[in-house]
């Protein structure tokens, strides 16, 4: 059996050793879970609620535990990981309502009555990344739990340790054995089998737009649904008539917040011309002001990348002469890197358009709202973005010419659990979160039942 060392990102000292399943584990997984399945369908939804709602607990009631345990493995800041975890537990608490609520139709016929139900669709097997290794978790199988499907889940070999907690707090929940399973593995071994195994019924996948390609392409081979969250290219706009100093003071943390490595990092600032030498006076000291340090300092609000590969990945991104200014980082072991701004002048310069997902951003100045729309859809991406504006008008007006899944306003929220989120283009296919998430993890089935006299 093979292993993986974990690494702290932030020391590069070794944190644990992970056994990685192979194919016939995967295999011997699958069957469990689709033996799961046969009963948690039936379980009744008050019941399927209840057990959801315990796990929630379970989760809260080990969220300190769950946040160390995501310093340690991802490097990510205190801060941001208390707040994962209690994201786990809000998702989790949230989708323990649905049982109760996966309401079908009831459809005016003739000759009888017609009504429709949400059929669980059997294994769903989940491929989750490395960058919010717990909350992309549970936007997946929480949903999916509560449509009665049972899960197998697939964390990124670097950043195991938090969905195997995860796993356990189910257990201790009394969700039933093989329900929600966690299967440490390479995605070219387990990821690429939930793919090809005829009883894993869809894919759910987070991850770069080139494997979410080859994850479609095997999925459409057996006709396999799939929901893909992959990479972005987001805009931070500025118009002049915004608050710039709220703009400027908030746009560092909107871009390197966990190091940058955020699928809706606003990683392209586009400021309106008459607006770009204030902004970008205001921005350096807020960018300066960035605390990167040893994420687990409770001061810490940027921490280090994932992995010496990444860090060679995003250096390979820096042209010394763009560089405007930079952040610190400390010296010494751990995967750090300064938040980096960058001004390039050639629209088709690749800092515009590649997913660099380390602390680096580009900025950009443009003439008008025609331009800033046009300029912010100059991307295949199109998962998030922000606006700032004091005229509502032009907010509506931007919002709605920029394709975009998830748009702020004023601000730069993404993510809400009780808001779908997805992306246009080669963001993504599908949306999660929000009411209708566990809808994706079902079969509409339709009845009709005669009422003629025999
Ligand atoms: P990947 O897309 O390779 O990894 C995401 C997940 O997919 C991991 O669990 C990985 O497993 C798994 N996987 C890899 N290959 C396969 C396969 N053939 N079949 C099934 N599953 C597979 O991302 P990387 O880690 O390589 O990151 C590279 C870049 O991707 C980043 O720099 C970033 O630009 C982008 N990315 C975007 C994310 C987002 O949130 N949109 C998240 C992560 C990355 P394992 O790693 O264990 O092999």
């Amino acid at each position: 059996m093979s292993t993986f060392t974990v690494l702290n990102p932030a020391t590069e000292e070794v944190v644990t050793e992970i056994q990685l399943l192979d194919i016939e584990e995967t295999d011997a997984a699958i069957a469990r879970s689709r033996e799961a399945f046969l009963s948690w369908r039936t379980v009744s939804p008050g019941d399927r609620a209840r057990l959801l709602r315990a796990f929630a607990e379970a989760v809260d009631s080990d969220r300190e535990n769950l946040a160390q345990l995501e310093v340690l493995n991802s490097g990510h800041t205190i801060g941001n990981a208390r707040w994962e975890a209690g994201n786990v537990r809000d998702v989790i608490a949230y989708y323990s309502g649905s049982p109760e609520r996966l309401i079908g139709q009831q459809i005016p016929v003739s000759d009888g009555i017609d009504v429709t139900f949400h059929e669980p669709l059997g294994v769903v097997g989940a491929i989750v990344p490395w960058n919010f290794p717990m909350p992309i978790a549970s936007w997946g199988f929480a949903p999916a739990l509560a449509a009665g499907n049972t899960v197998v889940l697939k964390p990124a070999e670097l950043t195991p340790m938090t969905a195997i907690r995860l796993a356990q707090l189910a257990l201790d929940a009394g969700i039933p054995e093989g329900v929600f399973q966690v299967l440490p593995g390479k995605g070219s071994v387990v990821g690429q089998r939930f793919v090809d195994h005829p009883d894993v019924a869809k894919i759910i996948f987070t991850g770069s737009t080139e494997v979410g390609r080859q994850i479609m392409a095997g999925c459409a081979a057996r006709i396999k649904p799939v929901t893909l969250e992959l990479g972005g290219k987001s805009a931070n706009v500025v118009f002049a008539d915004s608050d710039l100093e709220a703009a400027a003071a908030s746009a560092p943390y909107a871009v390197f917040d966990n190091a940058g490595q955020d699928c809706c990092a606003r990683s392209r600032i586009l400021v309106e011309r008459s607006a770009y030498d204030r902004f970008m006076e205001l921005f350096e000291a807020a960018v300066k002001g960035v605390v990167v340090t040893a994420p687990g300092d409770e001061k810490a609000e940027m921490g280090p990348l994932i992995s010496a590969g990444q860090r060679d990945r995003v250096a390979g991104f820096i042209d010394e002469s763009q560089v405007a200014f930079r952040g610190s980082a400390p010296d010494g072991a751990g995967f750090w890197f300064p938040p980096t701004v960058l001004t390039p002048t050639d629209p088709g310069d690749r800092v515009l358009h590649e997913e660099i997902f380390g602390p680096v951003v580009a900025v950009v100045p443009f003439d008008d709202e025609a331009e800033a729309i046009r300029i912010a859809n100059d991307s295949d991406f199109g998962l998030s973005g922000s606006i700032w504006t004091n005229n509502v008008g032009k907010a509506l007006r931007v919002s709605r010419g920029i394709e975009a899944g998830n748009l702020s306003v004023n601000s730069h929220s993404s993510v809400r659990y009780w808001t779908p989120f997805g992306g246009f283009k080669s963001s993504g296919l599908g949306r999660e979160l929000g009411p209708d998430a566990p809808f994706a993890f079902t079969e509409t089935k339709n009845v009709f039942i005669s009422t003629k006299e025999s």
